[in-house]
């Protein structure tokens, strides 16, 4: 046994974040002898509970968790995704799909997505995404798992995330962690006590007065950031320059209008409208900046816009987009809002504390907590959040929308030195440039570029490896596999009713 081993982690916080990290950390390191974890919560203060639309990489840490699909579908309401469909973005009655998967077929070489750019130039005018199963399933309403059995068909390459009711998710894995020895407290936190020396908390103080000691403290407590702000001071870098939406107002209404494996997103006057169908009921809400429209409008706008009957009132929601200077601070990790805020748009909050988690397991500390190992996480962790934002920046930047001031000031903004970059290789030659392990693939910055209108000049000299009769006659057959393959899915609603996930 090491001598120097944490024997005691403490989250702090059950809303989804919490709940997450305590379900993951004791499923990877609760069978070591004399190791536990505690979660403190208050019932009193509650959660945020809105977040409900995911990416795919969601079903990696169900995996992780060994979940049950059909189990999980039934308890959270879940419904799947295939992508987001986006609404007026590019300018007023203009839709496209940004969809989770590949586009086209393998081509041997260069990304297919040239041999599309070099058809545009030969008089082409079919859309991306008709080359997209993912768009062309979720619009019609189908859905599948990944069929392993057929390696050389479209079907074979499905990726899919969840629309589930966050809440009913966080009780899903606290029902896990709990049956796993994580011990949940209730109780509000009144006061956080640190070593007098080294500054490191060392416990938590109750309103009941009980103490609740730690070594590790992993601060999910939302967007107050009880320990990693309040406490520590770690600071908060402020984003709303390039994402100036700071308000929402969510309002689930009753299940009406399509059922498909879609969130969509419509672009309003001063922000943007989700739409995410559950199996029970919608969630729907505005996010918008609060410089350029009122409270009021804002709520009048949402409510008028819904596919069913509201229900209860529009709830509202305040953040900024940032993140935290310093997300690991001594012996305090923070995830989820606790961690920093990013809007919606792409669904990433989820993600990002999943891997927030998986980089703390990762670089798990021994009690000398190197601090090296620290910087590492924080650099890595703030890396995300950049290539999050830029993507985020890339919908609102490229419009040719004019109908309003806030968006004129999206269209207008100088954008992030990174999406500058990116914005530039794309219009030269057709490339898209992903660094490092950016959490975006080139399917969803090409879905997003081209969606919005974004024009490449050229295409790779590759694709002249056909000649031009060719690309065209591929591109109609690659057309036909995948309408084909996206008429030979179930329906989402059979899917689901197959695999047991049906409420
Ligand atoms: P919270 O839900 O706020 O939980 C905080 C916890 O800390 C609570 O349990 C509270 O009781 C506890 N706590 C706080 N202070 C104390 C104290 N003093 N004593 C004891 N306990 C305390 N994410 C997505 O992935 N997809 C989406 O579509 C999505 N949509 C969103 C839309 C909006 C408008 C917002 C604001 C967020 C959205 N999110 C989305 C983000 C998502 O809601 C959050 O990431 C997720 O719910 C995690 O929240 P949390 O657990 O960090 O914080």
């Amino acid at each position: 046994m090491r001598p120097d081993r944490i024997r005691k982690v403490v989250v702090v916080g059950g809303g989804t974040a919490g709940w997450m990290a305590a379900a993951a950390i004791s499923k990877i390191m609760g069978d070591i002898a004399d190791f536990s974890v505690e979660l403190v919560e208050s019932e009193e203060i509650g959660t945020v509970g809105v977040g409900e639309a995911t990416i795919p990489q969601i079903t990696l840490f169900n995996q992780l968790l060994d979940i049950d699909e059909g189990d999980f579908c039934r308890a959270t309401n879940a419904t799947y995704k295939l992508g987001i469909e986006f609404v007026d973005w590019t300018h007023i009655g203009h839709r496209y799909v940004h969809p989770f998967g590949y586009y086209g077929l393998d081509m041997k070489g260069v990304e297919f997505h040239h041999h599309w750019l070099k058809g545009r130039s030969l008089g082409d005018e079919t859309q991306l995404g008709d080359y997209s199963l993912g768009a062309i399933a979720g619009l019609m309403g189908k859905f599948s798992h990944p069929r392993l059995d057929q390696p050389n068909s479209p079907l074979s390459k499905i990726a899919y995330a969840f629309q589930f009711d966050a809440s009913l998710y966080a009780r899903y894995l606290r029902r896990m962690a709990e049956a796993a020895a994580v011990v949940r407290t209730e109780g509000r936190i009144v006061e956080v006590v640190q070593n007098s020396e080294n500054g490191f908390v060392e416990a938590l103080v109750l309103q009941s007065g009980a103490r609740v000691e730690g070594e590790l403290f992993i601060d999910c407590s939302g967007f107050r950031g009880l320990l990693i702000e309040q406490t520590l001071k770690s600071g908060f870098e402020d984003w709303s320059k390039w994402l100036p939406c700071d308000r929402a107002f969510a309002a689930p209404c009753e299940l009406g209008g399509d059922h498909q494996p879609l969130t969509r997103s419509t672009a309003r006057t001063a922000g943007w409208q989700w739409r995410i169908p559950l199996q029970h009921r919608i969630g729907n809400g505005y996010v918008y900046s609060s410089a350029h429209i009122s409270d009021d409008e804002a709520a009048a706008t949402l409510l008028a816009n819904l596919d069913g009957k509201a229900l209860g009132d529009p709830r509202p929601l305040r953040f900024t987009a940032g993140h935290r200077r310093k997300p690991w601070v001594k012996n305090v990790v923070a995830f989820g809002l606790a961690g920093g805020f990013l809007e919606p748009l792409e669904s990433t909050s989820i993600h990002l504390v999943q891997s927030g988690i998986a980089r703390l397991m990762s670089l798990f500390p021994s009690l000398r907590f190197d601090q090296e190992e620290i910087d590492r996480f924080n650099q890595q962790t703030i890396q995300e959040y950049v290539d999050i934002r830029d993507f985020l920046v890339l919908h609102y930047k490229a419009t040719t929308r004019d109908d309003s001031d806030f968006w004129d000031y999206c269209r207008t903004l100088e954008p992030p030195e990174g999406l500058a970059y990116k914005l530039d290789m794309f219009r030269a030659n057709g490339r898209i440039y992903r660094e490092r392990n950016e959490l975006f693939t080139e399917t969803s910055w090409l879905a997003v570029m081209v969606g919005q209108g974004i024009e490449a000049e050229s295409y790779h000299p590759a694709a002249d490896i056909l000649p031009d009769d060719e690309t065209q006659k591929r591109l109609v057959h690659i057309r036909e596999v995948i309408a084909n393959s996206a008429r030979a899915m179930p329906s989402q609603d059979e899917f689901l009713r197959r695999i047991g996930g049906l409420s």
